[in-house]
């Protein structure tokens, strides 16, 4: 999908578009019937998206929401936690080691002008990182600026180039790791 194809992008939020924050914001916050937690982690497609690396610390996925090619979201898997703060120093190095890793891998595979690491939470309150990557100004919806989140939400990846581009992705990741593979044989391979 190419970006420059899509609709003009949102000029952003107004002011009264978000006057409160999540109904049950609260108790997501603090792990109860959280939305994120509902997912099933050891799944390779979680509806929202493909999954593309399983680290030690979070789940990494090819989103298939939005209309930027190469969009990942990086999930901390651990436990529900909604910010880095909750996490031990060895947790919040383990989830930035990983998310880093990711953005390596999009790094190589897109060839952005710059990827963003968002860390937000503001709807889902468990904490991920949206990785964006960002293109030349023909591609961008916004270039020299922060991304509308719109672009993120709104519409749907095409599902050949997603499942391309997960593939791919796992190549440069190293998923699923061959000592994770389901014999013997195979790790000695
Ligand atoms: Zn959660």
């Amino acid at each position: 999908m190419n970006p420059a194809q899509q609709p003009a992008a949102p000029t952003g939020p107004q002011p009264g578009d978000h006057p409160a924050w999540p109904e049950n914001f609260a108790q997501h916050k603090a792990g109860v019937d959280c939305p994120m937690c509902t997912n099933d982690f050891t799944a390779d497609d979680i509806g929202w998206g493909l999954l593309v690396n399983k680290g030690r610390f979070t789940n990494a996925y090819l989103w298939r929401s939005g209309q930027v090619r190469g969009y990942l979201v990086v999930i901390f898997t651990v436990r529900h936690v909604a910010e880095p703060t909750e996490m031990s120093p060895k947790e919040a190095a383990g989830f930035w080691r990983e998310a880093v890793a990711a953005g390596r891998a999009v790094e190589r595979l897109f060839r952005p002008v710059k990827v963003n690491y968002q860390l937000l939470g503001n709807a889902v309150p468990h904490a991920h990182f949206h990785l964006t990557p960002r293109y030349d100004a023909e591609n961008d919806p916004a270039p020299g600026g922060p991304l509308p989140f719109a672009v993120l939400d709104h519409g749907r990846q095409d599902e050949d180039q997603l499942r391309t581009d997960a593939a791919a992705l796992r190549g440069l990741l190293g998923y699923p790791a061959r000592e994770a593979g389901s014999g013997a044989c195979e790790v000695r391979r």
